[in-house]
């Protein structure tokens, strides 16, 4: 089987933690100040638990708030978005919703393939968007929920292992509808 190229869009407020979990997961190690402004992407092949391979292209993107015109580049050719939101910060667990919402706007689909983030959960202490929460808005959008640490290396893989299994998901079902057509 060849190796199958699929571009995910890392997306969130400012400092919740896109390229720590980026760069976590491309180069194995935790960065603590990375250019916050800048856009970049990472490549990575992966292969996934059913044995498929991929060659994996991440844009980890500068940020968005929820004044941020929706790029239209981040709406078309994108596989599957990984939304991060930071466990100490309210308004980024909302900035997620708007995020979520403009893409929908965007691409004019009733769902795309999404691994909903609450990094930095490390932070026990300064916690203040719990795990339920998250897990209750992936349902809603019938998305994956992960609660990550960048710093620590915890669940990093499963972010991205989850939005390679939501991207199969989405895809698997399109095709079995062309079946169902044909
Ligand atoms: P971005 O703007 O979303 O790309 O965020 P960065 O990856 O640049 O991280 C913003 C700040 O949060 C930096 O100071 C990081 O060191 C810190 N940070 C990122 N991930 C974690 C994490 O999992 N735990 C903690 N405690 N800090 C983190
Ligand atoms: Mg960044």
């Amino acid at each position: 089987m060849p190796a199958k190229e699929r571009k995910i869009a890392i997306m969130g407020f400012r400092s919740v933690g896109k390229s720590s979990l980026t760069i976590q997961f491309v180069e194995g190690m935790f960065v603590d100040s990375y250019d916050p402004t800048i856009e970049d992407t990472f490549e990575r092949s992966y292969t996934s638990p059913r044995g498929q391979e991929y060659k994996l292209q991440l844009i980890d993107t500068a940020g968005q708030d929820e004044y941020s015109l929706f790029p239209t580049n981040y709406a078309m050719n994108i596989n599957g978005y990984v939304l991060v939101f930071s466990v100490n910060s309210r308004k980024s667990f909302e900035i997620v919703q708007i995020i979520h919402e403009k893409i929908l706007d965007q691409t004019g689909k009733q769902g795309v393939p999404c691994v909903i983030v609450g990094n930095k959960a490390d932070l026990r202490m300064e916690r203040v968007v719990t795990a339920e929460e998250g897990k209750a808005l992936a349902e809603k959008w019938g998305a994956k929920y992960v609660d990550a640490s960048a710093k620590e290396n915890q669940y990093v893989n499963d972010v991205f292992d989850g939005i390679i299994q939501q991207i199969e998901m989405a895809e698997g079902s399109t095709s079995a509808k062309g079946c169902l057509i044909s």
